[in-house]
């Protein structure tokens, strides 16, 4: 049937408004009808309405099909390439290209989630098959195909019954159940169309397949489960990214051989740092004894650090009472991640350790305190416990017990921001140190509409406000996120980017009003009034976790420590056995200097000595042949630099000594990835 179109005068008479449009560069156009952002980018002009993958009308990215209010303004931006948003956007349309490739290849396939994430996305599926990566070849020819059609990605809007029905009709129970219980408050959803592919999302997407290009690529397989529950059959998931040119591409990829052939788990075996035995106990850490000497140095670093910032030093045992955690709070609210609690009979129960804190407070409440004694700084290298699941472990990096470089400091109000300060400035000189400068710290806030915090409101606004003024001061780049606080107070973490681009979460400084309370336990000082009043308390750890800050450091150097933390720091070398005897008493004139330092004496050719060390990473040799021995001089070799010549042991030693001293960081290769730091986005439901 034919509809009439409207007369002139009924279009004026219809659509007595406007909409007025603010462009980034603050010029402005009015629309008297209903627009989409595609309409505004053709107004400016026809190759940006070509080039517009979405816009961003009042701050939110949307789709460039979506229409602009009727009347009123908007501030009014377009995406194209250029604009990172723009790249998890096209990141996510390909996972649902991904996906649609999949179930066009194989039976019966049931779609879970794809979002996109730091450095790409992935897809989970449930399906008969099961995928490997001799499946990548046919997927990516299948998303090629579906990419060069360029169908439109559509979006529908549905009610909560209708998408039920649909989600039904299409046989995607995963779907069905995360509409009846994830989005239960949604009354109404939207899905994206495809040909023959429909997919429940949120959006946005780019406006057709075409946009997402050739440079993509599929990575990786790994096990999931749904919604990360382990009682649920696993998922398969595959990990893929895409980008908007071929060279961006390659480096990505050559960004990730890196990150393998860095992985400290390969490099700690190959290096002899650490082991984990089954028969110990996954996640459980042996030191060898060359990552023992890498993480003593780190900890006797720490320990001066903690010296010169008057905090003192105390030891606690592995386990305490089960009811010293309740009363903490640990226990039960943590129970699910924790060891069962030992049982001794009569009553009788033990926990290994989850949290040093309840420890320290003991120490501090075995005598009385008074406000000249304030703050009170207890520092213990203390190991803790934990149950992760045993699919969530892995290497040093998530582990069941592990060392915390731990602290708690006892306060009155009034040093809040002094101490946090501190802390602060301690772990900015931590990470200086060690050649990180790259990092953010993370400001976890209440969320003022939860009721799972505990303590006082206006205690909680003024430690959030102290926060935020440190940062400030201190020149930290530092983002506040509601709802990401402890439930005891509000904290900040330190997020270090390492050289490969990577984020790594590591110290945290979070401050407590909670476990100092009368309903915890009830910490005390005299005032100056001679009144009792309550202490804050501060839990702070710079590197966090001693076996996850080794995991970093291992990756992040490629297992070539700088000359202060290296296992090996020197390898005397002879260049035959007649300078045996002088090679063994240069080694001991070194050892006695203090160095770390062993001989290789075997009857090889030097080269091939020299090849071991460079393999082995040692930072220095020292080479000795005839002449040396009639000298008394070394060969100094440099692990970078090769040949420093011939010197005394003694000037070896002096050069030696002063690049430790210094704590030099002399090579860190840094590998380029501008444009691949994204966290990633939220499409998805
Ligand atoms: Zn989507
Ligand atoms: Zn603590």
């Amino acid at each position: 049937m034919l509809v009439p179109a409207p007369s002139a005068e009924k279009i004026t008479d219809a659509s007595p408004n406007m909409v007025t449009v603010t462009l980034p560069d603050q010029s402005v156009k009015e629309f008297s009808q209903q627009v989409t952002a595609l309409d505004v980018a053709a107004d400016i002009g026809p190759g940006l309405a070509k080039a517009a993958l979405a816009a961003e009308i009042d701050g939110q990215v949307v789709g460039v099909n979506t229409l602009l209010p009727a009347d009123g303004r908007v501030e009014f931006r377009l995406l194209t390439k250029k604009d990172p948003e723009a790249l998890a956007l096209m990141r996510h349309s390909c996972a649902h290209v991904m996906a649609r490739a999949v179930m066009r290849l194989f039976e019966g396939v049931q779609l879970a989630f794809g979002p996109t994430i730091s450095g790409g996305f992935y897809y989970d599926f449930e399906l008969e098959h099961s995928l490997s990566e001799s499946d990548f070849a046919a997927i990516e020819k299948e998303m090629k195909r579906i990419i060069k059609e360029n169908e439109p990605f559509e979006r529908l809007e549905k009610s909560r019954e209708e998408s039920l029905a649909l989600c039904r009709d299409l046989q995607q129970k995963l779907k069905v159940e995360h509409i009846d219980t994830g989005l239960a408050e949604h009354d109404t959803l939207s899905f994206y169309w495809q040909g023959e592919f429909i997919d429940l999302c949120r959006g946005p997407h780019v406006p057709s397949a075409g946009a997402i290009g050739k440079a993509f690529k599929l990575l990786s397989i790994a096990g999931a489960y749904w919604k990360g529950d382990a009682s649920r059959p696993q998922l398969q998931r595959i990990y893929a990214t895409a980008f908007f040119s071929k060279e961006e591409l390659g480096t990505h990829l050559e960004r990730i051989e890196e990150a393998k052939r860095r992985d400290h788990r390969v490099l700690g075996k190959q290096l002899n740092l650490f082991t984990i035995s089954p028969l110990v106990g996954s996640g459980l850490i042996l030191w060898q004894p060359k990552g023992a000497i890498v993480r003593s140095v780190l900890e006797d670093y720490i320990k001066q650090e903690l010296r010169r910032r008057r905090y003192e030093t105390v030891y606690t045992p592995n386990i305490g009472r089960v009811e010293l955690y309740e009363i903490s709070g640990h226990f039960p609210y943590y129970a699910e991640s924790q060891f069962a609690p030992i049982e001794m009979g009569e009553g009788e129960r033990y926990l290994l350790k989850p949290m040093n804190c309840p420890h320290h407070i003991m120490i501090y409440k075995s005598q009385p305190r008074s406000y000249r004694d304030l703050p009170v700084r207890l520092a213990e290298f203390g190991t803790v416990y934990r149950y992760e699941q045993s699919g969530e472990l892995s290497g040093l990096t998530r582990v069941r017990g592990f060392t915390q470089d731990d602290a708690h400091i006892f306060c009155t109000d009034e040093q809040v921001g002094d101490e946090f300060r501190g802390c602060l400035e301690m772990t900015q000189d931590v990470l200086r140190a060690l050649g990180m400068g790259n990092y953010r710290v993370r400001l976890g806030f209440r969320d003022r509409d939860s009721d799972k915090y505990v303590g006082d409101s206006q205690l909680w606004d003024r430690a959030e406000q102290a926060l935020v003024e440190v940062c400030q001061s201190l020149g930290i780049e530092a983002e506040p996120e509601t709802g990401e606080a402890a439930f005891y107070g509000p904290k900040a973490d330190f997020v270090v980017t390492d050289c490969l681009g990577r984020e790594w979460q590591l110290g945290t400084v979070q401050l407590d009003y909670n476990l100092p309370s009368p309903e915890r336990f009830g910490l005390e000082y005299v005032g100056a009034d001679n009144q009792p009043h309550q202490p804050v308390m501060i839990h702070r750890a710079p590197l966090g976790s001693m076996e996850r800050f080794m995991g970093l450091l291992i990756e992040h150097f490629a297992g070539a420590f700088p000359l202060w933390l290296a296992p090996e720091q020197v390898r005397v070398l002879t260049v035959s056995e007649k300078s045996e005897d002088y090679g063994r008493q240069v080694e001991q004139q070194l050892r006695e200097a203090g160095l770390r330092v062993e001989g290789d004496y075997r009857a090889e050719k030097l080269g091939a000595k020299i090849r071991d060390a460079q393999l082995e990473l040692i930072p220095y040799m020292a080479v000795v042949g005839p002449k040396d021995s009639e000298n008394r001089t070394v060969s100094l070799r440099d692990r970078i630099d090769g040949d420093l010549g011939a010197m005394t042991a003694a000037e070896a030693m002096a050069r030696l000594q002063q690049e430790i001293d210094a704590k030099q960081v002399r090579q860190v290769a840094s590998v380029d990835n501008a444009g691949l730091t994204d966290r990633g986005s939220q499409n998805e439901y």
